[in-house]
């Protein structure tokens, strides 16, 4: 079906009833139409029959949205908000392609993102280069950031220290009895910017009595390319990690981010129309929390308050937003509570935290207040582009509240717990 046709078909389910304004975080903070989910929809009509020029206000209005679906959740008539926005952009690029004022680091990031792990290797590296040379030190003394605000941004989003993303092995055996085999999809951001994310994941599962596998072949989910009109590259990056995956012999594919698993798991649904993995898709956070816990692993107490931040899609699209909680309660004395507001986006969407910074910082500061009325010293994201926006912001702010993963979090306490009991069981485990 073409992309007019498409557009067509999905708006015109919209009966324009206004249920889906009030759960819209854009309409919220400008309360213009054209930023609303409904007003959207119009918009996307006048696009797909040429009704209105594709660049100007519609164009504007298009990119302001977070793709965050919460709209798509609220509404009675069933208007699949999120390939609709998808497929709109995609008409989008075909009418006006350099509409995005020429975004070097938004076509780098597109770039980058479609390597497989080779081009991630030589990205860790070159952004260890950049922290440990001082060129970070220096070009923020310089004041040459100031007169480059995209690269500024950048810059203020990219963790204080990360650890180098090292060459995986393809197959990681399980510890104990083995109780099955899983299948790791690592995803671009989390491998570059996070990689103890993907460590702990390994670790626990291995604990648990699951083999790894790690398919070289693998690569980005393509969230990026089809929130951003690139059909056709996110359609070749679904294949591609659908022959990776499927070839193996695994009782699940997990996943680490909930915006890479939203992504997987609609690739049946994609324009392109990829098709499916053969096992089911899971977060890992999901799945070790449905796990029976091994009685030999007892992680460490932990007297803190943690907020738990719901990603969007997690919510919108997964829609189950209890796996941390009910991981995180393997930990003696942690009190759990979720962040207020938790049903608004927090403004990371992917490259929006790059694009639409204005918009962006308006929602997280939201956030950070919420956070700060809670009285929580750690804040759980289980999607890392969440996590590295608010951590960003946290840092502005000069807060000291760590951003982690539920996983890492796990981890971090089972490897403490250690010399209490779970000896050589945990210890050398990598
Ligand atoms: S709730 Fe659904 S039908 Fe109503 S305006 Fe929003 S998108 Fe349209
Ligand atoms: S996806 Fe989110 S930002 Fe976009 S229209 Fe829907 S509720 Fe608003």
């Amino acid at each position: 079906m073409d992309l007019r046709t498409r557009i067509k078909r999905e708006a015109d389910q919209c009966v324009k009833c206004g249920l889906c304004l009030p759960q819209c975080p854009t309409y919220a903070k400008t309360l213009d139409e054209g930023d609303s989910p409904r007003g959207r929809i119009a918009l996307m009509q006048a696009l797909a029959e040429e009704r209105l020029p594709a660049a100007g206000r519609l164009a504007y209005h298009l990119d302001r949205c977070l793709a965050c679906r919460a709209c798509e959740r609220a509404c009675p008539s069933g208007v699949s908000y999120g390939p609709l926005i998808d497929s709109a952009r995609a008409l989008l690029e075909q009418r006006s392609p350099p509409r995005r004022g020429g975004s070097w680091l938004h076509a780098g990031l597109l770039a980058w993102t479609a390597g497989g792990p080779g081009r991630r290797r030589i990205a860790g590296r070159l952004l260890r280069l950049y922290r440990a040379s001082g060129l970070r030190r220096m070009l923020r003394a310089s004041g040459l950031l100031a007169r480059l605000p995209r690269l500024a941004r950048l810059d203020g989003l990219l963790p204080e220290r990360a650890p180098a993303p090292g060459r995986r092995r393809t197959y990681y055996p399980p510890v104990g009895t083995a109780r099955g085999q899983v299948a790791l999809f690592t995803g671009c951001m989390t491998d570059l910017l996070d990689p103890d994310i993907l460590n702990a994941s390994l670790r626990l599962l291995r604990l648990a009595g699951y083999g790894v596998h790690v398919p070289p072949a693998q690569g980005c989910c393509g969230a990026l390319h089809l929130h951003a009109g690139g059909l056709d590259r996110a359609d070749a990056l679904a294949r591609r990690n659908l022959s990776a995956f499927n070839a193996l012999p695994v009782d699940a594919v997990l996943y680490t981010a909930s915006g890479c698993g939203a992504t997987l798991r609609e690739y049946p649904a994609a324009p392109g129309g990829g098709g499916a993995f053969t096992a089911p898709v899971v977060d890992v956070t999901h799945f070790l929390a449905d796990l029976e816990w091994p009685a030999r692993l007892s992680p460490a107490p932990l007297p803190r308050r943690a907020a738990i931040q719901d990603p969007c899609l997690q919510r919108n699209v997964l829609r189950d937003t209890t796996p941390p909680y009910r991981l995180l309660a393997r930990i003696p004395a942690l009190e759990t509570v979720a962040l207020p507001g938790n049903e608004r986006c927090c403004g990371a969407a992917g490259a929006y935290m790059l694009e639409q910074p204005e918009m962006s910082d308006a929602l997280r500061a939201d956030k950070l207040e919420a956070l700060r009325g809670c009285g929580a010293g750690l804040l759980v994201s289980s999607n890392i582009g969440c996590a590295i926006h608010l951590a960003a912001g946290l840092r502005l702010s000069g807060s000291d509240v760590e951003v982690v993963h539920p996983v890492v979090l796990l981890d971090r306490q089972v490897r403490a717990g250690a010399g209490a009991g779970n000896g050589r069981a945990v210890s050398g485990v990598d």
